[in-house]
């Protein structure tokens, strides 16, 4: 059996799997927000949980972060957790007696859906996730293409958006958590629809109530394409500097009614001309695929002897 943990921003989720990766059970808990020290606890607390539903002493364990782990150093690079610039994977490993393996999430998600996953009979994989934010990673023949830092995919939410990546429409460009302004992450993520409603329409509401009222509501309607554009408008950009076989897409932004059928709609206006384009494919284990990922690198990798 192998154990995954999905470290997140707002809860630690902690999955049991069998040794052909078929899931057996899982917990979450919430995320401790101020103290470095009850996070590390509470991942503890995660694989201690994790060992006792195995019924076993050790259990490999792979863990996804949003955010990096410094190569050179083992700090973890994440802003929105209690661990920013904290040597979290040597503490955990410390803590659990075996080198822990950490990974990031959209890294963890690509290598999922190329392994068994949507991504699984195409050579090189783009996952993207769109949910609160927007990341991405690349696998070629089914392993995480590594880079200098870790780096491929990981940060194309921070690419800039082209001026006029939907027609006749004057996008709405604000500051982007990372101090830019104007990167992918700002419209595409699930805050960014809600951006682009406020600020083409003067609607406000939620990406999941967009998504709901579409249908009926022709301004909500006429949002989610200028989305799509954009989505589409990233797609170029990904075939542009990747081209990859497919895109596998996840996050809370891929379960809109219809996003498959709406965004091949768009595709046509944004590919590169000429070559063969990229399938786009919705991931085939859902929100599980990201912990499914850090559980089948821990089984890949063997921390147990
Ligand atoms: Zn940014």
């Amino acid at each position: 059996m192998y154990g995954g943990i999905d470290l997140g921003g707002t809860k630690i989720e902690a999955c049991l799997f069998d040794s052909d990766l078929g899931e057996i059970t899982r917990r979450r808990v919430a995320t401790p927000r101020t103290s470095y020290e009850e996070l590390v606890d509470a991942l503890v607390g995660q694989y201690d949980w994790l060992r006792g539903e195995a019924g076993v002493t050790m259990l490999p364990l792979g863990v996804g972060i949003p955010g990096q782990v410094d190569v050179e150093t083992g700090l973890t690079l994440a802003s929105n957790l209690a661990a920013d610039e904290k040597p979290l994977r040597q503490d955990l490993s410390r803590r659990l007696g075996f080198p822990v393996l950490f990974e990031n999430d959209c890294r963890c998600f690509a290598f999922s859906e190329a392994n068994g996953g949507a991504g699984a009979d195409h050579e090189t994989v783009f996952g993207l996730i769109l949910g609160t934010g927007c990341g991405g990673g690349v696998c070629f023949k089914g392993a995480i293409v590594e880079g200098r830092n870790g780096l491929p995919g990981e940060e194309v939410g921070h690419l800039g958006i082209p001026a006029d990546a939907a027609p006749g429409v004057t996008l709405p460009m604000e500051r982007c958590p990372c101090g830019r302004k104007g990167c992918y992450e700002t419209l595409v993520s699930g805050p960014g629809i809600a951006r682009l409603a406020r600020g083409l329409k003067g609607l406000h509401f939620e990406a999941h109530e967009i998504a709901e009222k579409a249908a009926t509501h022709p301004e909500l309607g006429e949002v989610l394409d200028v989305w799509a554009h954009v989505v589409c408008e990233l797609f170029r950009t990904i075939q542009a500097t990747v081209d990859p076989d497919c895109i596998v897409l996840g996050g809370g932004v891929s379960r809109i009614p219809g996003v498959e059928k709406l965004l091949l709609k768009h595709l046509p206006d944004h590919l590169l001309e000429g070559g063969r384009p990229p399938a786009v494919l919705l991931a085939k284990y859902g929100d599980s695929s990201g912990v499914r990922g850090a559980a089948m690198l821990a089984a890949l990798k063997g921390q147990i002897s």
